[in-house]
């Protein structure tokens, strides 16, 4: 199996520098089980390809095998043939100091998007264009996927699990060779060696400003994983803390107090006067709010909800509720505000702290209905970030939002004439308050709504 990258960035052969492979010679190097050729089919100033081309020893394979006894299996598969973790792991050999982003002769280029066409053939691939697409296309791929029947002969057979995939990006090397480094075993779903911690610490380091961020994070940290259940969640917990942390924080100017907590702070003050006794926290994440919920008596029943388990987990640790002595006021429970749950009933409060805005802007209905006519609590707090103050934060360019699972941010008046429109036809009365320093252009940094069962 072979793998190529290609640019035609003037001049082109700074590829052979960002690669530590000189373009005129044929460089072998051993890896596990077989060896790795890097040779350049193209390279001149217009055009540079530098290719990766895997020569693994079906015997050799068998013979490190640990499998006891004979098995079919270890002579007759597929591994010696594909593009999956062999692959990945002669990238991280072969391309080393591009991947940790070292070029001693031009350091300048280093952190450099280029334009980059990477070839790949016969990728092994569980889940098929669909799953390819959703792993690459979030990252800036533009693709060209081509499949082969699995037998000419016999079309009713389907098609292939191995593609040939062309991925095209303007990208740092050593962000596409880290992106490749993990997705390939991902897309694959198999690994020819054993995972353990030291896998995820590879993940947490490869995965570094990208991952984050990916809509199938969950997804690329199991199949990576090998689907060791403690090992994933551990790297989910230790992602989302980071770009959690990483959300406001570095958004916000240093002197004001952690918008956050002022949110938090405040919904807990409002909640007190008005002497509510039992709260629902929908879309709970961490369990900020119980936390702060939890140290206030008055509360006798605090519920949190959210539809994400390793948020929930990390709340179930955070507020010690699987300890010897949890605090009995305090359950939490998955499930979906989209859809109208037993569970939500009888709450004096439900509370909603920066949630609405990781809804569709579409399925915001559902919610209303869910919430306002079927748990119908007697108040419904509601917080969401206002885009008129994202002028004032340094760090977002227009027309971005705060955080990249927002999908939409409101102005105050779209807030407020959601507000009213939800209010008046469920039967409640609302009130608006901004949270956070007033500016007197653009309010403040965020805002809240009270509702109040009529
Ligand atoms: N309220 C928390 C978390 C805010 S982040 C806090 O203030 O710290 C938004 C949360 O909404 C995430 O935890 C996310 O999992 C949750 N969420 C997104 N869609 C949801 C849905 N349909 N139902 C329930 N929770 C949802």
């Amino acid at each position: 199996m072979l793998f190529t990258i290609k640019t035609e960035r003037y001049p082109a052969t700074d590829l052979g520098y960002l690669l530590h492979k000189h373009p005129a010679k044929i460089q072998s190097v051993a890896i596990t089980a077989g060896t790795a050729h890097i040779y350049y089919p193209e390279a001149n100033e217009h055009a540079c390809k530098a290719a990766l081309l895997l020569d693994i020893d079906p015997v050799a394979l068998v013979r490190r095998n640990d499998a006891n006894g004979f098995s079919l299996d270890q002579y007759v598969n597929d591994r010696p043939y594909v593009c999956a973790s062999f692959m990945s792991a002669a990238i991280a050999q072969a391309y080393s100091s591009a991947m940790n982003g070292r070029c001693k002769d031009k350091p300048e280029i280093v952190d450099e998007p280029l334009p980059f066409e990477a070839m790949l053939t016969a990728l092994p691939v569980k889940g098929g264009e669909t799953l390819l697409r959703r792993l690459f296309e979030p990252l800036g791929y533009e693709m060209t996927i081509a499949s082969a029947p699995l037998n000419p002969a016999f079309p009713e057979w389907g098609i292939s699990r191995y593609f040939n995939v062309a991925l095209r990006n303007t990208i740092t090397l050593k962000k596409l060779l880290r992106q490749l480094y993990i997705l390939l075993p991902v897309c694959d779903n198999d690994k020819h060696y054993f995972v353990g911690e030291h896998e995820l610490e590879k993940l947490m380091e490869k995965g570094e400003g990208w991952l984050e961020q990916h809509p199938e994070k969950e997804l690329i940290v199991r199949r990576y994983l090998k689907h060791i259940g403690p090992l994933a969640n551990q790297a989910l917990e230790r992602m989302m803390k980071e770009d959690m942390e990483e959300e406001e924080a570095e958004a916000a100017p240093k002197e004001l107090k952690r918008l956050h907590d002022l949110r938090l702070e405040t919904v807990r003050d409002i909640l007190r006067s008005l002497n509510v006794r039992t709260v629902i926290d929908l879309g709970c994440g961490e369990g900020k709010l119980l936390k702060l919920l939890k140290q206030e008596p008055v509360f006798t029943k605090l519920t949190g909800m959210d539809v994400n388990q390793v948020s929930l987990q990390i709340a179930t640790r955070k507020l010690k509720l699987d300890s010897y002595n949890p605090d009995t006021r305090i359950h939490l429970f998955q499930g979906s505000l989209l859809y109208a749950d037993q569970r939500t009933k009888e709450y004096d409060a439900g509370v909603m702290v920066e949630v609405i805005e990781h809804l569709e802007e579409n399925r915001l209905w559902d919610m209303e209905k869910a919430v306002f006519q079927f748990a119908r609590p007697g108040y419904v707090i509601i917080t969401t970030v206002n885009a008129e103050y994202n002028v004032k934060y340094e760090k977002l360019t227009a027309g971005t939002f705060r955080h990249t699972d927002h999908r939409f941010e409101w102005t105050r008046s779209q807030f407020e004439a959601w507000g009213n429109r939800v209010a008046e036809l469920y039967k409640y009365t609302v009130t608006y308050q901004p949270v956070g320093e007033l500016d007197e252009a653009v309010g403040a940094s965020s805002q809240l709504a009270i509702f109040k069962r009529n």
